[in-house]
Formats: structure tokens, C-alpha cells, sequence
């Protein structure tokens, strides 16, 4: 018996060449992940992949694996020989598995309501695939001959075909059969990478986090950048936003952080441009900086967590504003999301505490009590007439510094 991991992608709308770069990438974005576990291989068959190796015993590489843009589920599995034996020994082995998982988790059925002695609590089903045609049982003479075995082996199960807390899968392929009964589901969309570059504009916020990671699962290969504005804002603004990039890494291990060093464009900007266009004039410096520093870095668009009338500087009119000086895509994956819907999502990539401590942003500190909520484009360009633009942003461009993420896991 050999424990493996069923990596189960979409391939829907993936034909020829895409399907290849896909794959290819995945793959790569796989092993990557799993880079710091002992004789871990990755071998594609079947239209999935399979991950094997002794490392694989490290708990987590089932969660990391889960994590991966473009996967669609995982299950960690069991390979044995193609003879019903040794079927039977490993379904008898998950079963065990699953009842003593149930028995230390309050919330499983094994444990809800009154319990007694020998009563069929769990609903199961067998659910066979035979691939290979050279094994002599089809797939419901093997369900039903694994199925009758196991509930003569447990007195707790009880077969049930349309409701199963436990579903006992069963491949048989010309290699030997792997058996699961976890399902655990990935993010899909497409693998890291697969799109191109993008730049995430990443503040200490809740929504910048979450459009990163929107924005990786469409296959965009993320180059964080943030602005930062000490000695305004604190180191301690600065270390939130890497702590977030290191989340956001666990999604996709090739996501890197810059920082902009953005102080003195802010002062020029508080010396010189009317207060109420303040913020716009900041936003579309921003823009400047990061598309200078996307094709210094040969990435395609831009990403924001800005939002379709949040705050003043979100009106349609400031993102027009805002987007007038940059002809990259602006990608903005949360324009028409809730609030309430993005902060679901923050929780679920796990950045929302981070991103709910307290911190100054740049912004934070520099909006004035009474911003432009409908900058029109000529006063935008009139109210930054007196800034030397080309100057400053080429400075911060030329002082972009890259944070290194050390190479911690979790
Ligand atoms: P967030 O929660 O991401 O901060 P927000 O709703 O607070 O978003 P703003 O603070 O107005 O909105 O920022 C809008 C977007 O501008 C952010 O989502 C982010 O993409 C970008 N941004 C703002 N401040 C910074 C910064 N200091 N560094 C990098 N990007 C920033
Ligand atoms: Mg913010």
C-alpha cells in the first residue's frame, strides 16, 4: 500500500496548446509548493495529477495543496495492487480511519444524538470506477461486493446511496486501484503564472489582500507593491503588508512584495495641489508608479481592491480620474462585489485579521476632511499641473525595493 494525492484539475475550455501550458504550469506550481518535502513526485495521468513520496506523511500537504490555483479538488489516497484483497484491506483501513476521525470530532454524525451500542450510524456508499477493463469485476459487482464486506466488518454503517456521510471512492486504473473518501475542494480558476504578470496594488487594507488573490486565480503572477510613506506611516504599516504578501503566498509561492518609497511624492503633493484633489492626484501618482514599474518588469495590467462607489475616491468619476494615466488593463476583481461579500472572502484566505489591525495608511492620512467625490478629468490634470510628474515618478520607479519573503510555511 502507498499513499498518494489525487490533485483533480478543470480542463473545460482547455484545448491544444492552453491545455498544455496549463498543465505544465500547474505542475510546476505543484511542486513548488511542495518543494521543502522529502522525494516528492508529481506525475500526471488520467487528466489529474498524482503527488507521491514519503514527504507527503508531513501534515499540510493535503491543505497546500488545496490552496493551489487551478485545482479543483484533492483527496488524499491509498494505491494498492488490482486484486480484491488487497481492495478490501484498504477500504477496511479508510473506514477505520473516517470512524475514529468521527469519534473525536463532536460535530460527526458518529457522535450527534443518542448512541448506542452497534446502531448503523453512518450512512456510506461505495462508489467504484474501473478504468481498466482487464479487471475482472465491473464497477457495480465491485461496489457491491466492497460494500457488503465492509458492513459485515463495521456494525456502524448503513448503505445509503442518495445522502452518505462517507463516500468510499474506488479507481481502478492499469496501474492499481487508489481508494478515498475525502474530497476536499480547491480554488479552481487557472494556475498562477498562466496569464502573465500583473501588479497588485497592495495596501493594508481588507480589500487589495483579497483582489490579489482573486487575481491569482485567474492565472495572474503577482508583483505586490506598496506605498509606503515613512517616517508618516510606521515601520509597523510596512511589516502588516508583508505579513499579508506571506499569506497571499501560500496560494501562489512565486507572489512577490515591493516597496515604493512614496514620501516624498505625498509631501510634494500636500505642498502643491489643492486639498480636495488630493487623494486623486495621489491615486493617479500611484497608477504612474506602478505602470512604469509593471513594464520595467515586463507585467501586463494592474490590479486594485478599489471598489464602484465606496468612498470618494471610488466614484466612477475619480476611477476615470484615476485610470486616465495609465494605458495597462486596470483589473479590479472586487468593482462589484459587497462588502460583506469581500470580507468572506478575506476570512476565508485567512487575511482579515491581519488586515483588521490597526495601521495608518498612507491615504488614511492624507485625505482631506472634504475630497472631490466627482474629480472631473480636467481639474484631475489642473490640480497636479504644478508637480514635476515625470520626475518623481521615474525617483520612486529607480527606488523600488524588493522585501524578501522568507521561506516559512503554513
Ligand atoms: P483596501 O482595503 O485595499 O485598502 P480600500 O477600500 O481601503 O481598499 P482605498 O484605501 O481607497 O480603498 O484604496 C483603493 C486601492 O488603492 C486599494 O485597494 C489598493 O489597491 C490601492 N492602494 C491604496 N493605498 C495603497 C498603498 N499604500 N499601497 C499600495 N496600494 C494602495
Ligand atoms: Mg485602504
Amino acid at each position: 500500500m502507498e499513499r498518494v494525492i489525487l490533485v483533480r484539475y478543470g480542463e473545460i475550455a482547455l484545448k491544444g496548446e492552453n491545455r498544455r501550458d496549463f498543465e505544465l504550469a500547474l505542475k510546476r506550481n505543484i511542486e513548488e509548493s511542495l518543494e521543502d518535502l522529502e522525494g516528492v513526485r508529481v506525475r500526471r495521468a488520467h487528466g489529474r495529477f498524482f503527488v507521491e513520496g514519503p514527504g507527503l506523511a508531513v501534515t499540510g500537504a493535503v491543505d497546500r495543496l488545496s490552496r493551489i490555483p487551478g485545482v479543483v479538488s484533492v483527496s488524499p489516497a491509498r494505491l494498492v495492487p488490482n486484486d480484491l484483497d488487497e481492495i478490501a484491506g484498504a477500504a477496511r483501513d479508510i473506514v477505520a480511519e473516517f470512524i475514529e476521525d468521527g469519534r473525536r470530532s463532536a460535530h460527526h454524525a458518529v457522535s450527534a444524538g443518542p448512541e448506542r451500542e452497534g446502531e448503523r450510524a453512518i450512512a456510506f456508499k461505495v462508489a467504484s470506477k474501473r478504468a481498466w477493463k482487464g479487471f475482472p469485476l465491473t464497477s457495480p459487482e465491485l461496489d457491491a461486493r466492497i460494500g457488503a464486506f465492509l458492513l459485515r466488518t463495521y456494525p456502524e454503517l448503513r448503505v445509503d446511496v442518495h445522502h452518505p456521510s462517507l463516500t468510499l471512492g474506488i479507481e481502478v486504473r492499469e496501474d492499481g486501484t487508489y481508494l478515498y473518501s475525502k474530497e476536499i475542494p480547491g480554488p479552481g480558476g487557472l494556475p498562477a503564472g498562466t496569464a502573465g504578470k500583473g501588479v497588485l496594488l497592495l495596501s493594508g487594507g481588507i480589500d487589495s489582500p483579497v483582489a490579489g488573490y482573486l487575481a491569482a486565480r485567474r492565472g495572474i503572477r503577482v508583483l505586490a507593491l506598496h506605498f509606503w510613506s515613512y517616517p508618516i506611516t510606521s515601520q509597523r504599516s510596512r511589516d502588516k503588508v508583508v505579513d499579508l504578501a506571506k499569506i497571499l503566498r501560500r496560494y501562489d509561492r512565486s507572489v512577490r512584495l515591493y516597496v515604493a518609497h512614496f514620501t516624498e511624492i505625498q509631501t510634494r503633493i500636500m505642498e502643491k495641489c489643492p486639498e480636495k484633489f488630493r487623494v486623486v492626484v495621489m491615486r493617479r501618482m500611484m497608477m504612474r508608479v506602478a505602470e512604469a514599474f509593471a513594464l520595467k518588469k515586463g507585467a501586463l495590467c494592474i490590479v486594485t481592491g478599489e471598489n464602484v462607489g465606496q468612498v470618494a475616491s471610488q466614484t466612477l468619476e475619480s476611477l476615470r480620474a484615476i485610470e486616465e494615466v495609465t494605458t495597462l488593463p486596470v483589473i479590479r476583481p472586487l468593482a462589484c462585489f459587497d462588502k460583506r461579500e469581500t470580507v468572506e472572502l478575506a476570512r476565508k484566505i485567512g487575511t482579515y485579521e491581519t488586515s483588521c489591525l490597526p495601521y495608518e495608511d498612507c491615504c488614511t492620512v492624507f485625505v482631506p476632511r472634504h475630497p472631490a467625490t466627482k474629480p472631473g478629468l480636467e481639474e484631475s490634470r489642473a490640480a497636479e499641473s504644478a508637480l514635476d510628474i515625470e520626475d518623481l515618478v521615474e525617483k520612486c520607479v529607480e527606488n523600488i525595493e524588493e522585501i524578501p519573503l522568507d521561506a516559512d510555511r503554513s
